[in-house]
């Protein structure tokens, strides 16, 4: 029988937290009368976890999990726990409990009525650094002004999807994967629920400052040309400066004594601008180009070593044959 909820948990080296989730998960899927799946997905955990998942697996048929060989990221944990999903309704939330799952019945509430997307919206962030907030906000700020997508802002992967929105995630061939701008992407009706956020319930955080600025990079280029476009503003805006300065030398020189304008100062001071802008917008350039240049090698976006208690989707079978004795079923 097909579950009606699929709870899609990626996990990066969260021994502390997983017998915690799977506790309040339990409670909390009590109350809603209908099957549920729970897919646990080890985003190559060095630590106990995939013991942890291993235990839970054999004692709960209900539960099932895979498990990439290395560590491949959040964003690609999830989209890899989506194409294992069941479920009429998928809830993608993290390890950690700062995504409570007391929130979930009212997420369905709203699905019930229609909507195709539910995410949950952090009205507060209890105790997590004033920096990583601050650019929290001024990112989500950045990201709606330059997208045409209506990317909700304070939403993080925390969500539930209908079925419909998980199989066009699943179809999406791209690598880059900004999911909750691929959420907003599909169209289908959004709504949100708001919570505050729980500080982590035990572990260090996975996402160091570098994969949040990676992501929000990715956020940013996979949705958006404007950065390109500004490099394109920035070479006219150059332009002109530099055609206003030519005037003015020649303006100088004809009609006045050698002036303020001619001396070293201001040409070192233009090398140096010039040079800026030029490194600036191949930066921007290479942003992009790194990104065709990956999505064109078309490599997998990860790969499994272990899948236990769910069913392998097709487009994995032929990695899970390849992979042979690693596999249970
Ligand atoms: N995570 C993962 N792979 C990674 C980093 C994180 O699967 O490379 C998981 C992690 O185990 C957790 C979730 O993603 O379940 C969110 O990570 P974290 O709590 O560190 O991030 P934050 O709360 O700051 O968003
Ligand atoms: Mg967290």
């Amino acid at each position: 029988m097909t579950p009606v909820y699929s709870f899609v948990i990626p996990i990066y080296n969260e021994e502390q937290s997983i017998p915690e989730i799977y506790r309040r998960l339990n409670l909390m899927s009590e109350s809603l009368n209908d099957d549920v799946e729970i897919i646990l997905v080890d985003d190559g955990s060095c630590d106990r976890s995939l013991e942890l998942m291993r235990d839970l697996q054999r004692k709960d048929p209900r539960l099932g999990y895979i498990s990439f060989a290395r560590n491949f990221g959040h964003q690609i944990a999830v989209t890899a726990g989506l194409r294992f999903t069941q479920g009429d309704a998928v809830i993608v939330m993290d390890a950690d409990l700062q995504d409570p799952p007391e929130l979930i019945p009212r997420m369905i509430e709203k699905w019930r009525e229609g909507y195709g997307v539910v995410y949950a919206q952090r009205t507060r962030r209890l105790r997590e650094g004033r920096v990583k907030r601050a650019l929290a906000y001024v990112f989500y700020r950045i990201l709606r002004l330059l997208t045409d997508v209506d990317i909700p802002s304070d939403t993080g992967d925390f969500c539930l999807m209908d079925r419909r929105v998980v199989n066009i995630l699943n179809t999406l061939p791209e690598r880059g994967r900004y999911l909750r701008g691929l959420r907003a992407w599909t169209g289908f009706r959004q709504t949100a629920v708001t919570f505050e956020r729980d500080p982590r319930f035990g572990g260090d955080v996975k996402y160091t400052f570098r994969k949040s600025l990676s992501l929000a990079l990715d956020g940013i280029i996979s949705f958006s040309r404007v950065p390109l476009r500004i490099a394109s503003y920035l070479g006219l805006l150059a332009a002109l400066f530099a055609l206003i300065m030519i005037v003015l030398v020649v303006y100088w020189r004809i009609l006045r004594q050698p002036g303020p304008l001619v001396g070293f100062t201001i040409i070192t001071a233009a090398i140096f601008f010039f040079g800026a802008v030029q490194l600036l917008c191949l930066g921007i350039l290479g942003e992009y180009l790194g990104r065709v240049y990956e999505e064109v090698k078309g490599r997998p976006i990860y790969t499994l070593k272990e899948v236990a208690g769910v069913p392998i989707p097709a487009r994995d079978v032929r990695s899970a044959r390849e992979s042979t004795d690693s596999w249970v079923h």
